[in-house]
């Protein structure tokens, strides 16, 4: 089946576009070198070192691809910035753009990624004393706060992609301003390819603006003419009709979808399709790219596809603006990405498939006419485009759970958080609602300032409600397996693996036997642990136990970072795997929150914000739904479920959590009528 576009008026060449095609060409086969002079942002070199120096704070503005990110650094070191000692570190959003661009970057100096230039993330340090540029995600930068208030590591900082207003990156103002105002020679830049600069300037004591000036060439914007209801097969459609219709070597295809699973059945469903097309065919290679892609898969994308072959990328928002991908001529836009979205009546957070601001929409599209004319196919109604999509997406400060940042700005001092200097401020309602839980975790006392437990919560690097959980284990006496359950949770839904083919029923028995007695998942996550140790982390091991290693891998990683934090904060290493009552009460007294009844209907309710949700199909309990739940998380997709849950004790909620619940709370509508029942509320 065909899918009809209609043309709407595209975006314009800038002026300087045509001179530079030869330019562009010729350097695509030469050296990196000769690659690094032929960037946009190549000419302005020298008055943009010359406005560092005048000026303590820029803003800079530059098309995606003009060379921000992978050349400033640079620049800042080739002009002595890192003379002194000091490092240059720039932040980015995103894990996948840190690592890559890292990558990039180390390559260009000649060095190896790790030594002058490197890369930290959560949970992954790669640098060294060497290192002298260092690329990071916003939230690490904003961690090393707690050891280094004024980064006096740093004589630079950039913060880049400053439009995408991530929750880090608008902490990181309020308090990187201070750190300018404090330190003279201090630099700092704040960059990106489409913001309000005038908002930043005037933000930042009215920084001066250095804009790059764009080389974009044409893009032809399509509409589709009739909306569509499943916009992946759509776009798996559209793929393919330009990869049939397209001379060879016209470019490559990119198409934006808005994740790894969605990813995923697309590289499916496009290599069946190609592959029941024939030989006659030219060959299309399928690269994908979203945040948890492996690190040794993640370099193909930038690999220019071999002669006769096409690519096709298919991406998150990852490559709106944080990457850039060569050769791409034609944009296929579903027009939608997840956002996290926060209900602060509830306190609960989900990830949400969303329409894209109009914002994002022109982003995308320019991410054709890079190097030569493109073409944009929106698979949505010129119509929708005016009608439905939003200008811009609102700064994740105002739509996001707030615990983690309340924490931290309160570990740093900050004892009044209105007063803060938020570039927008977060409502707040989700403000109280972060006060109201780090209380209610015993973070913080009632006048609001940092507790012990809060003090020790804040050393790791995790939301508050696993930090308290693993806190709370010190009690418990299992603070071995409680770490090790953190650690498991922190690699998210990728540690069992479940195979398309007829090896299903052996992956199933496999999985079963992690969740024998009904154990929870929690506990089921520690056994598929622990059972690994004892083969001393054997690969094979994972194999027959349909167990993915590179989840594994990170899970021991994590969990060996999680023992060094639980040594600085004091708590020691006690282990107690028999009892699961120990276990289940620590998890309790970070997750008590998180607690659910079942209904007479099978359905969950909440306790405490009552909202109706079910157990995920994947857990171990959803067979035998327990009368009392706890969940890592819940997660909407068709329904509200709970991803993660376990059993408890509705006497353990009061118990562990009395300022929270009353025994009112957690009474049955049977044992209403009951009323010696009293003595389950016994504390020990
Ligand atoms: P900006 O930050 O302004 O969007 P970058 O500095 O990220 O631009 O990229 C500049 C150019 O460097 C890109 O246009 C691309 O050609 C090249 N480039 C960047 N990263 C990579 C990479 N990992 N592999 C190959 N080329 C890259
Ligand atoms: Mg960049």
């Amino acid at each position: 089946d065909q899918i009809e576009f209609i043309k709407a008026n595209g975006i314009e060449s800038s002026n300087d576009a045509n001179v530079d095609v030869e330019k562009l060409q010729t350097s695509r086969n030469s050296k990196l070198k000769e690659d690094r002079k032929a960037l946009p942002i190549y000419p302005y070199k020298d008055a943009l070192l010359q406005a560092v120096h005048d000026y303590q704070v820029i803003i800079i503005v530059g098309e995606t691809g003009s060379g921000k990110t992978t050349q400033i650094p640079q620049y800042l070191h080739e002009a002595g910035y890192t003379r002194s000692g000091g490092m240059i570190g720039c932040t980015q959003p995103r894990r996948v753009a840190a690592m890559r661009v890292a990558a990039r970057v180390s390559n260009e100096m000649g060095s190896k990624l790790g030594h002058e230039v490197g890369y930290s993330i959560r949970f992954e340090d790669c640098t060294c004393e060497k290192t002298i540029l260092k690329y990071m995600t916003d939230g690490m930068l904003l961690r090393e706060f707690l050891t280094e208030p004024d980064l006096s590591s740093y004589s630079v900082i950039m913060i880049d992609e400053a439009h995408e207003r991530t929750l880090s990156t608008d902490v990181l103002f309020g308090l990187i301003k201070d750190v300018a105002r404090a330190r003279p020679h201090f630099k700092l830049l704040i960059s990106s390819a489409t913001l309000d600069a005038e908002k930043f300037s005037d933000y930042f004591d009215c920084a001066p603006i250095f804009k790059i000036p764009g080389r974009r060439f044409p893009v032809e914007i399509h509409h589709i003419k009739e909306p569509i209801s499943d916009y992946l097969d759509a776009a798996v459609t559209t793929a393919l009709q330009i990869h049939v219709t397209q001379p060879q070597g016209d470019g490559d295809i990119l198409i934006f979808l808005t994740g790894q699973e969605e990813i995923e059945t697309a590289e499916n469903i496009i290599k069946n399709r190609i592959k029941a097309l024939g030989t006659k065919i030219a060959e299309l290679i399928t690269c994908p790219i979203y945040a948890n892609l492996p690190t040794e898969l993640q370099a193909k994308i930038f690999e220019p596809a071999p002669e006769g072959a096409r690519k096709v990328v298919l991406a998150t928002n990852i490559a709106e603006t944080s990457l850039t991908i060569d050769g791409i001529k034609h944009v296929i836009d579903t027009g939608f990405c997840k956002i996290k979205c926060y209900n602060p009546r509830t306190g609960t957070e989900s990830l949400l498939v969303t329409p894209i601001s109009k914002g994002s929409a022109n982003q995308r599209a320019g991410r054709s006419g890079r190097t030569g004319p493109g073409k944009c196919f929106r698979l949505y109604t010129e119509h929708s485009y005016t009608n439905d999509l939003e200008d811009n997406t609102i700064p994740e400060i105002q739509r996001t759970n707030l615990a983690n940042v309340v924490l931290l700005l309160k570990s740093l001092g900050i004892i009044n958080l209105l007063n803060f200097d938020f570039m927008d401020p977060p409502p707040a309602e989700a403000l109280l609602k972060a006060l109201e839980l780090l209380f209610a975790l015993g973070a913080l006392d009632k006048d609001g300032k940092l507790t012990k437990v809060g003090e020790r919560m804040s050393e790791f690097p995790l939301d508050p409600m696993l930090s308290k959980m693993i806190v709370a284990s010190d009690k418990y006496k299992c603070s071995a397996e409680i770490i090790g359950i953190a650690a498991m949770l922190s690699v998210g839904n990728s540690i069992f693996y479940r195979p398309k083919d007829d090896r299903q029923v052996q992956a199933d028995n496999a999985w079963m036997n992690f969740h024998i007695g009904n154990v929870g998942d929690h506990i089921a996550l520690l056994k598929v642990y622990n059972s690994w140790k004892e083969t001393k982390f054997s690969t094979q091991w994972c194999y027959e136990n349909y167990i993915q290693v590179r989840s594994m891998k990170k899970a021991r990683d994590i969990r060996e970072q999680l023992q060094g934090r639980l040594e600085r904060v004091g708590i020691d290493s006690t282990s107690n795997v028999n009892d699961l009552e120990a276990i289940k009460k620590s998890i309790i007294s970070g997750f008590f929150p998180h607690s659910a009844r079942l209904l007479k209907n099978g359905s969950y309710r909440t306790v405490k914000h009552p909202q109706t949700c079910h157990i995920h199909p994947s857990s171990g309990l959803s067979q035998v739904p327990p009368r009392w739940v706890v969940y890592h998380e819940l997660v909407l997709t068709t329904k509200e479920y709970m991803r993660q849950v376990t059993e408890l004790k509705q006497e353990w909620l009061v118990d562990v959590a009395p300022h929270y619940y009353q025994l009112k709370d957690v009474e049955d509508s049977s044992s209403k009528k009951m009323p010696c029942r009293i003595g389950l509320a016994s504390s020990k």
